[in-house]
């Protein structure tokens, strides 16, 4: 298996660079709670590009993995979830740029007590009401796409209700 081939800035053809030479991939995963419940989000480590911000937990995608497969890993290495506990609910591109793109794997957890404990990535891990996550000092792409990022779970929630 080719080991973490991902690595590395793509020069866009939108005048930016992104990391992940095979585009990226990040886990929004939600679990029940007050409300319409909670999604897990991270602060990402002051070294990290845009550091000191929140996101969803995500990284490069490596040249064998999809998007599913890549989210899983980042998850499970960032903030040690599990994904034999994650369901995945569908899969929206939030960012495409041709040169670059960026998948949002959308997916519930039933486990209130799902444990999560951050690497040297993450600054903090935080299970954050829906309605609070706008309110966070949001990675600039991440909350650009947060709105449509944010229905689009709302109503794959409501079909599996
Ligand atoms: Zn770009």
């Amino acid at each position: 298996m080719a080991a973490r081939d991902g690595n590395g800035w793509v020069q866009c053809r939108c005048g930016s660079r992104h990391w992940g030479l095979f585009g990226a991939a990040g886990l929004l995963l939600h679990r029940p709670g007050p409300a319409q419940g909670e999604v897990l989000m991270q602060l990402r480590a002051p070294w990290v590009h845009q550091g000191g911000t929140w996101a969803a937990p995500g990284g490069a995608a490596d040249s064998h993995e999809d998007a599913v497969t890549a989210a899983l890993r980042e998850a499970e290495e960032e903030a040690g979830v599990s994904p034999a506990r994650v369901e995945v609910l569908g899969l929206l591109t939030s960012v495409d740029h041709g040169d670059w793109a960026y998948h949002v794997v959308l997916a519930r957890s039933g486990a209130h007590d799902l444990a999560v404990a951050g690497n040297c990535e993450s600054e903090e891990m935080r299970w954050v009401a829906l309605e609070s996550v706008a309110r966070l000092p949001l990675h600039p792409a991440f909350a650009a796409s947060w709105p449509t990022v944010r229905s689009t779970l709302v109503r794959l929630l409501a079909a599996q209700a």
